[in-house]
């Protein structure tokens, strides 16, 4: 089949367009179209299909094989028809934003750190870029400042076909060998990369570009980045976020960082009080034990290690069963220990009488049960 006209390629901000239906074929998922031009971008180099409309059509997805180009259709068109075709512009002004921000930030991270772009790919939440090499946090600091400068120099985003004399003589990023016509993205102190992508027309457009994460993958950097429309939405998103911790901290919102640290060490200073209120609390109770007295108890609010601390205290008071409970989740949360005795088999009874789970050692044992009356609780241990 002839090579598909693509009008993406020099005219990145045609939206509309009429072509003439080549060939219609039913396939798995719908139609495959062919026209003699479109401007419709196919999946490639990282850069997502384009979507919309052909006719009354909804284009689903775009392919390239050969050099034809593929719309998958939910519904048949007609070979020899005239058809408008409708590009999705919001999705595809999107995917140019990254894409023409990946290109800025991948060309000034080759100049100043020498590193190389070995993977790309946006998708609806997420764009990524792998570098080779391992990138430190004031290193992606720098090279973020350059490519949001890069964006405010509004340089524009140049597509050349070079002779292959030209391109010789060219020094440009490529992720793979090229034959035929190779396709040059060059923006001027930023990039030069042979590309296959759509783009906008000056950097001024990408508005904006923000490294979200850095994560050390494969020897290199693997990076999540947000640029144009996208990294607006992060950036107020995340802006509410600092106001309402701000708030909720009574910080000033360029502090909140140090307002949560003071608030870990005062949190990490109550427990420790805590602490040891409760060990006098737990060590007045079991002066109370004498010695060969069972112990039931219920008590309010105590953690696991709480309920763990109390009954071991208990039990070392008497050579008789101890049993602590706490309400925790739908149940009941308890502790388990019998000096002198493997308190195992009295946990397994206890889950078994009373719809409990939960183990331990033969000095303790620790679980739930999902029965809630204590009084239940205290019939259980009247027939030890
Ligand atoms: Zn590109």
């Amino acid at each position: 089949m002839e090579p598909t006209k693509r009008i993406y390629e020099n005219e990145s901000f045609c939206f509309e367009f009429t072509g003439h239906v080549l060939d219609c074929q039913p396939d798995k998922k719908g139609w495959l179209v062919v026209l003699d031009r479109t401007a419709f971008f196919p999946e490639g180099g990282g850069q997502p299909a384009d979507t919309g409309l052909l006719g009354q059509a909804h284009v689903l997805d775009v392919h390239i094989r050969e050099n034809v180009i593929y719309h998958l259709t939910d519904a048949p068109l007609t070979p020899g028809q005239e058809v408008k075709g409708q590009v999705d512009s919001t999705r595809r002004i999107d995917h140019m934003e990254q894409h023409t921000g990946e290109h800025i930030l991948s060309g000034i991270l080759h100049s100043l750190y020498g590193v190389e772009n070995v993977g790309f790919g946006i998708s609806a939440d997420n764009v990524r870029l792998d570098a080779n090499l391992e990138l430190s946090a004031e290193q992606l600091a720098a090279a973020e400042e350059a490519a949001n400068a890069a964006i405010r120099a509004d340089s524009p985003v140049q597509v050349l076909y070079p002779t292959d004399q030209e391109l010789a003589a060219m020094t440009y990023r490529s992720k793979k060998e090229l034959e035929g016509q190779v396709r040059i993205v060059a923006i001027p102190g930023s990039d030069v990369c042979a590309c296959c992508g759509t783009h906008l027309a000056r950097t001024g457009q990408v508005g904006i570009i923000k490294i979200l994460s850095a994560e050390k993958y494969k020897g290199g950097t693997r990076l999540s980045l947000a640029c144009g429309g996208r990294a607006w939405k992060v950036l107020t998103h995340d802006h509410d976020q600092v106001s309402q911790i701000s708030a909720l901290l009574s910080a000033k919102p360029d502090q909140v960082a140090q307002a949560v640290q003071r608030q870990g060490e005062e949190l990490a200073a109550q427990k420790q009080r805590c602490a040891l209120a409760e060990t006098h609390w737990f060590e007045s109770l079991a002066g109370q034990v004498k010695p060969g007295e069972k112990q039931v108890m219920l008590a309010e609010n105590l953690s696991p290690d709480s309920l763990r601390r109390l009954c071991l205290a208990l039990s070392e008071k008497t050579d008789a069963p101890c049993a602590v409970f706490s309400p925790g989740g739908s149940g009941l949360a308890y502790a388990l220990a019998w000096a002198g005795q493997d308190v195992r088999p009295l946990g397994k009874a206890l889950n078994e009488a009373l719809s409990g789970r939960g183990g331990g050692k033969p000095v303790l044992v620790q679980g739930s049960i999902a029965e809630t009356d204590f009084e239940k609780v205290r019939a259980f241990f009247e027939t030890l």
